[in-house]
Formats: structure tokens, sequence, C-alpha cells
């Protein structure tokens, strides 16, 4: 599903990765753990054409990204069968749940608006926040909000799920809600790539746990082995000031 040879993106003179190979296959969940700065962000900013590289390959779902985010057909293809949720939930503060759910679907994918509402409807029963469609992003918790970015992605009907820390500016107590829906949608198969602190999740949810140091991939595995006997120096040292 998605594959990066030799990837190296740089800020002005910054190496900010450095020749980074993965593969995720079809289903997999992945989760990507580093320090401040290390370049999580930035990685899964390329992997959907939001940020642009100088070198190397990446190609998801068969398409190839060129560097330099030169456009292309492949570049609007991506866009369009990506989903991502960030850690500010970025949704239009003007238009209600609803309507911020079935505005791509209608305007990118041509669906009707009546396919659209139909599918709304079945996302956010499934998000679990049914009963919230008539309101706008500012009369809902974070929480809720950050479930309606998720329909809201999941309304494209993404190939690929990319979260970069979904629940970092959520209050403690709706964590859970989010970490929910997201684990509902593990267990359905989606393919997820998920920057996330919330290790305890990691754990379980996880396929494959990657850690990058300094914008390189120091160390990955199944979360058993990266959180419990790390073989690399610097993932044992980040995981003891983490857990
Ligand atoms: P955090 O855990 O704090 O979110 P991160 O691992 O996501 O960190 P990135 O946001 O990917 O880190 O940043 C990697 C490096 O690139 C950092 O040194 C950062 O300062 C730098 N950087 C990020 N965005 C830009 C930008 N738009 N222009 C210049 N430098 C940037
Ligand atoms: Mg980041």
């Amino acid at each position: 599903m998605v594959r990066l040879r030799k990837l190296n993106k740089y800020y002005g003179a910054h190496h900010v990765l450095k020749n980074i190979d993965l593969d995720v296959s079809h289903g997999e969940v992945v989760v990507i753990i580093g320090a401040s700065g290390s370049g999580k962000s930035t990685l899964i900013r390329c992997i959907n054409g939001l940020e642009e590289f100088q070198q190397g390959q990446l190609r998801v779902d068969g398409h190839d990204l060129r560097p330099y985010g030169k456009a292309t057909r492949a570049l609007q293809t991506i866009r369009t069968e990506v989903g991502m949720v960030f850690q500010q939930f970025n949704l239009f503060p003007h238009l209600n749940v609803r309507d911020n759910i079935t505005l791509a679907p209608t305007k990118v994918k041509g669906k009707s608006m009546a396919q659209a509402m139909e599918i709304a409807e079945r996302l956010l029963d499934r998000v679990g926040i049914r009963d919230q469609a008539d309101k706008y992003p500012s009369q809902l918790s974070g929480g809720q909000q950050q479930r309606v970015a998720l329909a809201r992605a999941l309304a494209m009907e993404p190939r690929l799920m990319l979260f970069d820390e979904p629940t970092s500016a959520l209050d403690p107590e709706m964590i859970g809600e989010v970490l929910d829906a997201m684990r509902e949608l593990a267990r359905d198969g989606m393919t997820m790539m998920i920057v996330t602190h919330e290790m305890g999740f990691a754990r379980e949810v996880a396929d494959r746990v990657i850690y990058i140091h300094q914008g390189e991939i120091v160390e990955q595995g199944r979360p058993d082995e990266v959180f419990d006997n790390p073989q690399n120096e610097r993932t044992r040292s980040f995981l003891s000031r983490v857990l």
C-alpha cells in the first residue's frame, strides 16, 4: 500500500528525513513514535503529498509521487485516496457536522447529496455521534469534534488513513472515545499509519511500531519487541522517558 525507498527531505539546509525505507502492507496498522522534532509529522505529511520531498521514491497504492511536489495526476489521486486526521481537528467552523462530512464526497467524488447524506449518517453512527449532525463544531466537545473529523475523512472512502497525534489536543476523559473509534477502524481492516504518544494504545493496536530518531528509522518491530526488548540504545532511552 505504501512504499518508500531512500526518501530524503530537507527544509533548506536542515536534513529532516534521512534515507527512509518503509513498506506498509494492506490492512496493516503502523504506529510511529519518536521525540519532538524527530520528523514524524513530516513523514506522514509526505505520504499524502502535503509536504514535498527532494530525493527517493514514494509510492502510495500504486501511484508514484514525484520529488519537489511536482503536480501530477498521481498527486491528485493520492489526495483523494488518503484520509488524514490532525491534532487540531480542522473542521470547517461555518458548516454543521453533516455538511462538514458531505462536502468533499459531493464536490470531489461526484456523489449525489442523497448518497453523501446516507454515508454521513452511517459514519456518524459508527463513531457514536449520530445525534450531533445538526450542530456546529464550536458546539461540540473536543472528542466529538475529532470523531467528526474521522467520519469526514472516512466519507471519502480512503484506502489509507494517516493520523498525526489525533488525541494530543484532547482532555484526558475524551481520549478514550477517539481511540475506541480508531480501534474499531483497525479491526475493520483499514490500513493505518498513526503518530501517537499513547503507548498503551500502540501496544494493543499496532502490527508494527517504528521508532524515528533525528529523521532516521532506527528501530521497528512488533509492539512487544519494541516496547519490551528494544535493541537500540536510543529507543531504550526514549522509552524510559515516555513509558
Ligand atoms: P512533534 O513530536 O513535536 O510533533 P515531529 O516528530 O512531528 O515533532 P516534525 O514536525 O516532522 O517533527 O519536524 C521535524 C523537523 O523539521 C523539526 O526540526 C522541525 O523544526 C522542522 N520543521 C518542521 N516543519 C518545518 C517547516 N515548515 N519549515 C522548516 N522546518 C520545519
Ligand atoms: Mg509532529
